[in-house]
């Protein structure tokens, strides 16, 4: 972000791009609490959307009001009195001429008491409620004047949008209402866009601030109205444009041709302890055919947990090692980091390389020894976390990097991995966690190719899914105690009750106290999110090694750990969790020899959606399945104005919701970089934002 800058003479006018606290009523503090909502520019304001809508356009009549009605009344102060029963309260009786009705209110200063004088004029908003005498309002919004005609209804509907404490709505209001005036000046945003219907852009964002009718209003909070179906489809489509030109600008960009990757590949499969399933057979095809190009491959694979996706890392590793270069797989975790590590060890071993770890855990001498080796090119193949990119780590020939675990991975950071290959871009090999249908695949990675491995290596025996009510706990644990008598080894995953991390870590923490209770026989750990990382893979460690037997666990071992032994999973309130995580929990068992139960407990009653979740976790293992029936069960339900957070970064488009519109847009976007290569890079400033950034990779 620059530097807020400072006029001395005649303001400029404001544009959409202009800082918000240049605008009338956004001093430094009210930039604060923007800064909390994501908002820095006037052109954020207009983007952020109400979460619904209040009706104030007439005063109704009291005397028709029913208990749950939000309304607007007026009428005039007859009684005001303070009482103690039960406790403190303001009772303020207001009368329209056809009825009368009680505000009641606990919080209150002197002077909003002295003001509540008999004869004056009160304008209420609040929810009507029913008590033993009749009707009332409990701390209803009000405005007080002399005059009846002082207190008008409002014009249309009253936007109510997503706030923080410290920022009123009618600030928020009144910010938006003066960047929606920014807006109507700026041409840019009543541009006509082929392909795209009315209404414009502009319009469209009135549209959905000041819905005109109620039945407009409806259709918003429906998800159902034209102007959000057109400011869905352009942002779908800004996002499309900006990851093809991305890709056609990498794409133009030199690599290092490898020169013979399916001897590579060959060579491997040789020192391999197992055949490679067919699919693994074929996408290693797809990747040897990328690597002999002297441009980047961009390559996402895709496959279910336990698919075998870090056989095609190693091959691709392999082959830039054989071509006389360098290569890095990076894991999310150093845990994941040191699993790979170990297995591309043994694999590599008979072919004469050995990947190093770069490691947190590492001293300081042999860091610097291994940051040497990788400066001078004298090691080819390295392993780490994310720390492998830090700033001081160079390489002398860096031909290729594979990411495990893609999810972890936003485009900013795939952004960050290209600027690694000096004069040459690396090659990307990026493996996803989690599988998502193709539609979502093309939509989120649209910058990429897709290989998929649809197939599991053979001799796996199914995981058995039960899905239990809280109340059978106890059989459960019974269930538990046996099976680490005869040598077994169980997670038992608690999951998010609160949203924070330091609740989460207690509540683990006393899932662990109790079971250590309960089952006083076992060795039990721990692991969860707030524990120093050192600790966490000790805890790990421990597991693996099976001096701990049962292991209580947040949701932090969601990723990629392997410990075969491990047969038995436990899911504590599975009810809450998203059928794609406990699909990536589930997949840390089943992974040995022997059948592997998962149990998902869960506290009654369930909710129609949960019950379909666990439903379709008893009935399929099936990633992709799982992912489709993920999409089918979320609905069009969900609030207008939520901003999506993490990777994605969109506005109001859901690519798995909206993922109906896409196909149309991806021809949409060739168009447009074909014919229209202006109006795609304003969408990209529009919607994205920074075109700076992407143009400059
Ligand atoms: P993913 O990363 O896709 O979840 P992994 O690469 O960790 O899966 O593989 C899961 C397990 O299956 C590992 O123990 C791996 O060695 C093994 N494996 C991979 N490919 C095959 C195969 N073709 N035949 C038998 N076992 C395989
Ligand atoms: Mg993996």
């Amino acid at each position: 972000m620059s530097e807020p800058r400072r006029y001395t003479g005649a303001k400029p006018p404001l544009t959409l791009d202009t800082e918000a606290t240049f605008l009338k009523g956004a001093g430094p503090a009210v930039a604060l609490r923007l800064r909390a909502l994501g908002i820095e520019r006037v052109r954020d304001l207009i983007f952020h959307l109400p979460l619904r809508y209040e009706d104030r356009r007439s005063h109704q009549a009291i005397a028709r009001l029913k208990p749950g009605d939000e309304v607007l009344v007026r009428g005039q102060v007859v009684t005001c009195e303070q009482r103690y029963a039960p406790k403190r309260t303001l009772r303020v009786v207001l009368d329209d001429g056809t009825g009368s009705l009680l505000l009641r209110f606990f919080h209150f200063n002197e002077a909003q008491k002295s003001n509540l004088q008999n004869g004056r004029w009160l304008q209420a908003f609040g929810e009507v409620r029913g008590n033993a005498a009749g009707l009332e309002m409990v701390h209803p919004q009000y405005r007080l004047a002399e005059q009846a005609e002082e207190l008008q209804p409002e014009q249309g509907l009253t936007p109510i949008y997503p706030a923080t404490t410290g920022l009123t709505q009618q600030r928020l209001r009144q910010l938006i209402a003066l960047s929606l005036q920014v807006a109507a000046q700026d041409a840019a945003l009543g541009t006509k866009l082929p392909g795209l219907e009315a209404p414009d852009t502009l319009a469209a964002l009135q549209a959905l601030h000041h819905p005109h009718s109620e039945r407009d209003a409806a259709q918003v909070l429906a998800g159902e109205h034209p102007a959000q179906r057109r400011l869905k489809r352009e942002e779908l489509l800004a996002h499309q444009l900006t990851l093809r030109l991305l890709r056609q600008r990498q794409k133009s960009r030199p690599a290092r041709a490898l020169s013979d990757p399916v001897a590579a590949t060959r060579e491997l499969r040789a020192a391999l302890p197992f055949a490679l399933t067919a699919a693994q057979q074929r996408v290693l095809d797809e990747l040897c055919h990328d690597l002999q190009q002297a441009h980047p491959m961009l390559r996402l694979v895709q496959g279910d947990v336990g698919s075998g996706k870090t056989v095609i890392a190693a091959a691709a590793l392999l082959a830039a090692a054989r071509a006389g270069f360098q290569a890095a797989l990076l894991a999310p975790t150093e845990l994941l980091a040191e699993q790979h590590q170990r297995t591309l060890a043994r694999w590599f071993a008979p072919l004469g390389f050995a990947p190093a770890l770069l490691s947190n855990r590492l001293k300081k001498a042999q860091r610097n020894q291994l940051q040497a080796a990788l400066a001078d090119g004298s090691q080819a193949i390295v392993v780490g976390t994310h720390a492998v990119f830090q700033d001081s780590v160079q390489f002398a020939a860096l031909a290729l990097v594979a990411v495990d675990e893609q999810h972890r991975f936003g485009v900013q950071q795939r952004l960050a991995l290209r600027e690694k290959g000096g004069a040459h871009v690396p090659h990307q090999l990026i493996l996803s966690a989690t599988p998502i249908p193709r539609t979502l695949a093309q939509t989120l990675y649209a910058d990429l190719d897709i290989s998929i491995i649809d197939q599991l290596p053979p001799g796996r025996t199914p995981i058995q899914t039960v899905v239990l009510s809280n109340e059978k706990r106890d059989e459960v644990l019974r269930r538990i105690a046996e099976a680490c008598a005869q040598g077994r080894q169980v997670y038992w995953v608690c999951t998010l009750i609160e949203e924070s991390e330091e609740l989460d870590a207690q509540a683990a923490e006393a899932t662990a106290a109790r079971l250590r209770a309960e089952l006083p026989q076992l060795r039990v750990g721990l692991v969860h999110g707030r524990m120093k990382s050192e600790l966490k893979d000790e805890q790990m460690r421990a597991f693996q090694d099976g001096a701990t037997q049962l292991l209580v666990a947040t949701t932090v071992i969601e990723v990629g750990v392997d410990v075969p032994n491990a047969s038995i999973m436990v899911i504590e309130n599975a009810e809450r969790l998203g059928l794609s995580q406990l699909h990536q929990l589930r997949g840390r068992v089943g992974r040995g020899a022997q059948a592997s139960q998962c149990v998902l407990l869960y506290q009654p009653p369930l909710g129609e959606t949960a019950r379909a979740r666990l439903e379709t976790m008893r009935a399929t293992t099936d990633g992709f399945a799982i992912a489709q029936r993920d999409l089918e069960l979320r609905g069009p339900g969900e609030l207008l104005g939520r901003r999506q957070t993490g990777e994605i970064g969109m506005k109001l488009a859901d690519p798995m919701r909206d993922a109906a519109l896409i196909p149309p847009l991806q021809r949409l976007a060739t168009r447009y970089l074909e014919q229209e290569p202006a109006l795609a890079k304003l969408l990209i400033a529009r919607w994205v934002g920074d075109p700076e950034r992407y143009a400059r990779v």
